[in-house]
């Protein structure tokens, strides 16, 4: 049986490295558990420009490295393994990965959540070269382009209105004529004058050449036709699934799946903290992340101070 460490980290995005360079530094030897994506999901983006420090902007494989070096610097034992379930029922928790039992008394969840793509055609070729999931972060790429927008919720009507700003013309896209968003956003969207809400219409292809994208084949939903849009930039605003899955129902989380933060970033479950996306159901941001897991490793070294050592 292996050591009972201080802290172990389930995931590696800006959230779980982080709390690994806090607590790292607070010499409580940290051990993480990187994941099946290890470095998040900035590690699918070339071009970041809003997080502060890189005036130049930095790509996003290239600045998980450096976060990872980072944290690492000081101590952080990274495996880049995924966590296959967790056992809250006694102190300290057990944490089982590809085989092997681990025991800590204190875990940071920063495992992140996934946006839901569509899985039209051509979808994965032009996944941050021209479709996006994310309006703040890849909105000004798109500066007077033509772009669309898929859905029928908040999100979907606040990334279209946020594009605005850039874009030249912005159509937003629905399945049906019904939208799941409140009043005030959808009747903010349907009066501004850059945004064409096109109802009861779903993406059957994305259409590109070697520049990228350039439009995409819609298909009626209800009598089956088919017609072409151009764009040179699309964002799927659909929905995002929280990775919580492995947790089976021991940590308290909303109808969605999403981690409830019940004392600060303390989880329902004492000595169990969540940090990122994996809690976030607004910001959804780098920099919130990592400010997250900040507060993620302070609160567990807390923790730890007055309830085990
Ligand atoms: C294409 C794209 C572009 C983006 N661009 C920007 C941008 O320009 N600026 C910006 O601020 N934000 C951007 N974002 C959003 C940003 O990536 C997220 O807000 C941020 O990565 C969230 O960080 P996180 O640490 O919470 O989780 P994530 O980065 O999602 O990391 C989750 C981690 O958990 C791990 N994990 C999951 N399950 C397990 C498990 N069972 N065991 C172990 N590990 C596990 C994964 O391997 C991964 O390492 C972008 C997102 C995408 C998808």
């Amino acid at each position: 049986m292996s050591e009972v460490r201080n802290v172990i980290i389930i995931g590696s995005g800006p959230a779980g490295y982080t709390a690994g360079l806090y607590n790292a530094r607070a010499l409580l030897k940290p051990l993480m558990f990187a994941g099946y994506m290890s470095g998040g999901q900035l590690m699918l983006t070339s071009d970041i420009e809003n997080f502060p420090g890189y005036p130049e902007g930095i790509g996003g494989p290239e600045m998980m490295m450096q976060l990872r070096e980072q944290a690492e610097r000081f101590g952080l034992e990274v495996h880049d393994k995924n966590v296959e379930r967790i056992d809250t029922s006694s102190s300290p928790f057990k944490v089982y990965v590809e085989g092997e039992e681990f025991q800590s008394h204190a875990i940071i969840i920063c495992t992140g959540a996934e946006a839901i793509w569509l899985g039209a055609e051509g979808e994965s070729e032009q996944k941050g070269r021209g479709i996006s999931t994310c309006a703040t972060c890849d909105g000004a790429f798109f500066r007077d382009q033509e772009v669309i927008v898929v859905g029928g919720g908040d999100s979907a009507m606040e990334e279209a209105t946020f594009l605005t700003r850039f874009a030249t013309k912005v159509t937003l896209i629905h399945r049906r004529d019904v939208f799941r968003a409140s009043k005030v956003m959808y009747d903010r969207a349907l009066n501004h004058p850059k945004i064409e809400i096109l109802t009861f219409k779903q993406v059957k292809k994305w259409l590109s050449d070697e520049n990228g994208l350039t439009g995409a084949v819609l298909e009626d939903t209800q009598s089956g036709e088919v017609s072409e849009i151009s764009c040179s930039g699309a964002f799927i605003a659909i929905g995002h699934k929280p990775i919580t899955g492995f947790l089976e129902d021991q940590i308290e989380t909303d109808d969605s799946g999403y981690i409830l933060a019940k004392d600060f970033t303390m989880t329902s479950v004492p000595g169990i903290f969540a940090a990122g996306d994996v809690v976030d159901t607004r910001y959804r941001q780098a920099i919130t992340a990592a400010g997250m897991g900040c507060q993620a490793a302070i609160d567990a070294e807390r923790w730890l101070e007055d309830n085990i050592h």
